[in-house]
């Protein structure tokens, strides 16, 4: 088991759960992505410019030297783009890429047909590879350090170890939790990259650029309005455009005003820092049931109805940084600021914020 939990986080004997779990609207893993959207180069990437700038030049670097790019592993939230970053860095190199998320990788033959089939300093994405197993992770290792596999050879105690040569190629992989990875995983990759969530500024560029590419009458206070309540990431984004576009759409000319904007955003339950339904409902949990914190996550997934992966990848980063939530060693705390944002009373004296 390689996940952390917090120590000595007080879980609650019985929490009830709210009767039915709501649709979350702004968990940026389940939504769509459209490929149209997608930036081509590194040029149409907005936002995360250190990240690029770096990249564009060890990418450089490995072409004039002929040699494959090194495993590279980016980190962040779900959306903040690093998907597109890993087929900019195949686009740029000049190479194809193969793609594949690590759930889908069952045991070590599916990875070995994966490495077999590579292109010579070809680009093999893994994305979420905090989920790989164990075993698969350990048979990666080889392949990434000396291009090397070891192929069994029959069955059972008499199967034989056959070495394979494979082509040099970088692993590009993808995390939303690099604490999840293993030590001498890490250690593998040559570049280590961190995405952090993006400006409202950047955002509003993303909206301008999307609104563009589908043809959407776009105001520039309506960008700024949806840029501003994207909860720092462009699938967010970008999904927000076109649902807005469809109120423009059809409770309007078609044209998206800032006060439409504003309207459809409310209504579809984003609020005017981004937050969505099930990040008041986290911090009205903390607050109303738990006292304001500390409550482990456990209890407080319990209390949610939602899956604990969901606040810790997707909720909770947010959350912390906007100054709305604290994860401290005794479990979560409500900050001054969730209790002034929802209108609740503020927390008593000597509480831990
Ligand atoms: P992740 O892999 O981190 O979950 P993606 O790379 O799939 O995120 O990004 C989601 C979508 O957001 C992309 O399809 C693209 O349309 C958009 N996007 C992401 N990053 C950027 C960016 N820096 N500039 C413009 N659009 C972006």
């Amino acid at each position: 088991m390689r996940k952390k939990h917090d120590e000595g986080a007080p879980e609650a004997a019985e929490v009830e759960a709210p009767e039915r779990p709501r649709p979350r609207l702004l968990d940026a893993s389940n939504l769509e992505d459209d490929a149209a959207l997608r930036p081509r180069s590194f040029d149409e990437y907005v936002g995360q410019t250190k990240v690029v700038d770096n990249l564009k030049v060890f990418v450089q670097a490995a072409k004039q030297r002929g040699e494959a790019l090194d495993h590279v592993l980016f980190s962040g939230p779900p959306g903040i783009g690093k998907t597109t970053l890993a087929h900019l860095i195949a686009h740029a190199l000049g190479v194809p890429l193969r793609a594949i998320g690590a759930p889908a990788i069952e045991h070590k033959g599916t990875l070995a047909s994966y490495l077999t089939s590579l292109q010579e300093r070809g680009v093999f994405f893994i994305d979420e590879v905090h989920r790989l197993q164990p075993v698969v992770e350990e048979y990666l290792y080889p392949a990434m350090e000396d291009y090397r596999l070891e192929i069994p050879v029959g069955d059972g105690p008499n199967a034989e170890m056959l070495p394979l040569k494979l082509p040099r190629f970088s692993l590009v992989a993808a995390t939303t939790r690099t604490g999840l990875l293993s030590a001498p995983f890490l250690s593998r990759f040559g570049i280590v990259l961190r995405l952090e969530y993006y400006t409202p500024t950047e955002l509003t560029e993303i909206v301008r650029r999307s609104a563009l590419k589908l043809g959407v009458s776009l105001e520039p206070a309506a960008g700024e309005e949806i840029g501003r309540r994207a909860r720092g990431t462009p699938r967010i984004a970008n999904h927000l455009l076109k649902r807005v576009r469809d109120f423009a759409e059809v409770e309007s000319d078609g044209r998206v005003t800032q006060a439409v904007a504003a309207s459809a955003l409310t209504r579809l339950g984003v609020d005017q820092l981004g937050l969505d339904e099930l990040d008041r409902t986290v911090l009205r949990t903390i607050i109303q049931k738990f006292d304001g914190g500390p409550v482990g996550v456990e209890s407080l997934s319990a209390a949610c109805a939602e899956e604990r992966d969901t606040l810790e990848d997707v909720c909770e980063p947010y959350l912390i940084q906007e100054g709305m939530l604290m994860r401290t060693p005794r479990g979560r705390v409500a900050t001054r600021r969730a209790h002034e944002h929802l209108g609740l009373p503020p927390p008593r004296q000597g509480s831990l914020v």
